[in-house]
C-alpha cells in the first residue's frame, strides 16, 4: 500500500507501523479496549487515556486509518496543488497574469503529498499513543466472548470495548474488473507518474474530487456513472454548479451508463457500456474505482461477543451502545455520517457513556459536511425534501454568489447559498453552499444551528466587508425583507407620511 518505499513513506510507517514493534503484555482488565486506530479509535483512545482510564488499543494496519493514509490527508494534498496548477494557467485569462505554457511536475506533487503525510503521521504515532498511557496493539484483533479481546495470541478483557474498524472501497461485481486492475483509494495515493487517461468509476464525493484534481494536473479524465447527476445526495442545483465546473476544466461524464465489462489490452484499459446502438467502450490507462464503501466487520468475530450488524455496518443505539451492552462503536463502521470530524465527534460520545454511564445521544450532533472540489459543496442540517419529508413546512432562500462583492473581485462567483428555515420563522432546518471556500464558511451556520441562533443573529453579527461570508448577512438581509407583510409595510408608509 505505501508505495514507493522513499524517505517519507519510512517516515511515515516508523510513526504509524513501526517494523519491531513489540507489543505490550496485557495489563489486567482493560477499562477500554478500542479496535481499530482511525480517527475514531485515536480520540476515543486518547480521550479515555487522558481521563485516566485503562485502554487498549488495536490496529492491524496503519494507526490514523483511511483519514491520515489513504483519505483526507492524501487528497487534499492533490487538490490543493491542482488548484495551483489550475490558477496559474487561469491566471492570465483573468487576471492578465504571466502566461504558463510549461507541463507541471507530477512527481512533486505526489512527492509533496508522501512528505505532508508523514509530517502529519507523528500526532497520530504509535510512541505518542504510548506516551499518552495507552497500550498499543499492532495485529489483527478479533472477539473471542462478550468481555475479550484477543490479538496475536494475547487476550485483552475490558469493562468496556469500542469497534472503531471503519470501512474499505466497495469492488463493484462488474466483469473483467478484477482482472484489468483498477485503482482505489487505497493506491492511488502511490501513483508516480500522472495517467494520461484516467478513468473513474462513481460520481460521489470522492470520484468527483479525484476526477476534478487529476483533471486539472493533466489527466484526460472520464467519469462514468448510473446516476443522473454526481453526487445525488445533495441539492441537486448544488451538484450541478460542481458538475459544469469539472466539465470547464475537462471532466467528461458518462451519466446513466450501464458498465458491460472491462477489458484488458496491452497497457490500455476498456470500460465497455451499454450504448443506444450496441456496445460503447471508454479507454483509458487507469481505472479509479469510487463507487461506494463497505464495514470492515469480517474476521472480528463479532458474533462470539454478540454484537449485530447488517450491511451496512454494526448496529448502535442513539447511544452508540452495540447489541453487547458492554461494547460501543464509532466510526464508519457505524455511522451514515462518513467524515472524519463525525468519527471525532462520536468518539466523544462514545468515552462518555462508556466509562461515565453518560447518555450524550448520537442524534443530537449537527454534522456539516464538504465535498472538497472547486468550487466547494458543503452542507448542513435539512435538505428541502428532508423537511419536506418530515412535515416541517419551510421558506427557503438561495443568495447566488455572484451579488458578493468579494466574490466578484475574487472571480469566484459560481455557486451560491440556500437555507432552509422553518416556515415563518428565522429557524435554520439547514443549508447548502457552492463557492470556492464553502468548507471554511459552513461553520458559521453550524454554530448558529448548534447554539439555537436564528438567521436574524446572523443578520446582527457585523461580518467584515468584502469577505465572501458577507453571503450569510444577504440571507438574513433576505429574510428580514420577506418578513415585512404587505400590513406592515402599509402601516410603515403612514408614519413616514405621518413625519411628513
Ligand atoms: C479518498 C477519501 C477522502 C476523504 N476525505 C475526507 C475529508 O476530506 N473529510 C472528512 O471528514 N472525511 C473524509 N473522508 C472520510 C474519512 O476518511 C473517514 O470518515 C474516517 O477515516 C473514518 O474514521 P474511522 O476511524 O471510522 O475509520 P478508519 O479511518 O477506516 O479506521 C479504521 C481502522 O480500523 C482498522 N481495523 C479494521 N479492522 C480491524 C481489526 N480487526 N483489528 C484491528 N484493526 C482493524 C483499520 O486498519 C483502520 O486503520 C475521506 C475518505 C476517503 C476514502
Amino acid at each position: 500500500m505505501l508505495h514507493p518505499p522513499d524517505e517519507h513513506n519510512r517516515r511515515l510507517l516508523q510513526n504509524v507501523h513501526p517494523s519491531g514493534w513489540v507489543n505490550p503484555e496485557p495489563k489486567g482488565r482493560y477499562h477500554l479496549v478500542v479496535i481499530g486506530a482511525g480517527t475514531a479509535g485515536l480520540v476515543t483512545a486518547a480521550a479515555a487515556a487522558g481521563l485516566g482510564a485503562r485502554v487498549a488499543l488495536v490496529e492491524r494496519h496503519l494507526m490514523g486509518g483511511d483519514c491520515l493514509n489513504v483519505g483526507c490527508v492524501p487528497s487534499k494534498a492533490i487538490i490543493r496543488a491542482a488548484r495551483a496548477w489550475h490558477e496559474a494557467r487561469e491566471a492570465h485569462r483573468i487576471f492578465g497574469g504571466p502566461p504558463v505554457v510549461e507541463r507541471g511536475d507530477f512527481g512533486a506533487v505526489m512527492e509533496r503529498l508522501r512528505q505532508l503525510r508523514a509530517d502529519l503521521s507523528s500526532g497520530d504515532s504509535v510512541h505518542r499513543f504510548r506516551d499518552l498511557g495507552v497500550d498499543v496493539f499492532l495485529g489483527e484483533g478479533r472477539f473471542v466472548g462478550p468481555t475479550v479481546v484477543e490479538i496475536g495470541g494475547k487476550r485483552l478483557e475490558f469493562r468496556r470495548a469500542v469497534v472503531a474498524t471503519g470501512g474499505r472501497p466497495d469492488a463493484p461485481k462488474i466483469p473483467g474488473l478484477a482482472a484489468a486492475g483498477y485503482l482505489t483509494n487505497e493506491t492511488i495515493f502511490s501513483l508516480t507518474a500522472l495517467p494520461p487517461r484516467l478513468l473513474v468509476i462513481g460520481a460521489g464525493p470522492v470520484g468527483c474530487e479525484l476526477a476534478q484534481a487529476f483533471a486539472r494536473l493533466g489527466s484526460q479524465v472520464t467519469v462514468i456513472d448510473r446516476g443522473e447527476h454526481a453526487m445525488p445526495r445533495e441539492d441537486a442545483d448544488a451538484a450541478g454548479v460542481v458538475e459544469r465546473a469539472m466539465e470547464r476544466d475537462g471532466v467528461v461524464f458518462r451519466r446513466r451508463a450501464s458498465i458491460i465489462r472491462v477489458e484488458r489490452s496491452g497497457g490500455e484499459r476498456l470500460i465497455v457500456l451499454q450504448g443506444t446502438n450496441g456496445e460503447a467502450p471508454v479507454r483509458g490507462d487507469e481505472i479509479l474505482v469510487a463507487a461506494g464503501r463497505v464495514p470492515n466487520v469480517e474476521g472480528l468475530d463479532l458474533e462470539a461477543a454478540g454484537i449485530a450488524y447488517d450491511r451496512a455496518g454494526v448496529r448502535v443505539n442513539d447511544r452508540l451502545r452495540t447489541t453487547n451492552r458492554r461494547v460501543y462503536a464509532a466510526g464508519d463502521i457505524c455511522s451514515r455520517f462518513r467524515f472524519t470530524h463525525a468519527a471525532d465527534a462520536l468518539a466523544r460520545i462514545v468515552v462518555q457513556n462508556a466509562l461515565f454511564h453518560g447518555r450524550a445521544r448520537a442524534s443530537r450532533l449537527i454534522i456539516p459536511w464538504t465535498t472538497y472540489t472547486s468550487p466547494e459543496l458543503a452542507h448542513v442540517g435539512m435538505y428541502e425534501k428532508d423537511a419536506r419529508g418530515a412535515g416541517l413546512p419551510v421558506d427557503t432562500l438561495t443568495i447566488p454568489m455572484h451579488q458578493v462583492d468579494r466574490a466578484v473581485l475574487d472571480g469566484e462567483t459560481e455557486g451560491f447559498l440556500r437555507v432552509h428555515l422553518k416556515k415563518g420563522t428565522d429557524r435554520i432546518l439547514g443549508a447548502t453552499l457552492v463557492a470556492e471556500h464553502a468548507g471554511e464558511m459552513i461553520s458559521e451556520i453550524s454554530l448558529a444551528m448548534t447554539a439555537g441562533l436564528g438567521l436574524g443573529r446572523i443578520g446582527a453579527t457585523i461580518h467584515p466587508y468584502p469577505t465572501q461570508a458577507e453571503v450569510f448577512r444577504k440571507a438574513a438581509d433576505a429574510w428580514r425583507r420577506k418578513k415585512l407583510t404587505p400590513m406592515v409595510k402599509r402601516l410603515l408608509q403612514l408614519f413616514f407620511r405621518f413625519l411628513g
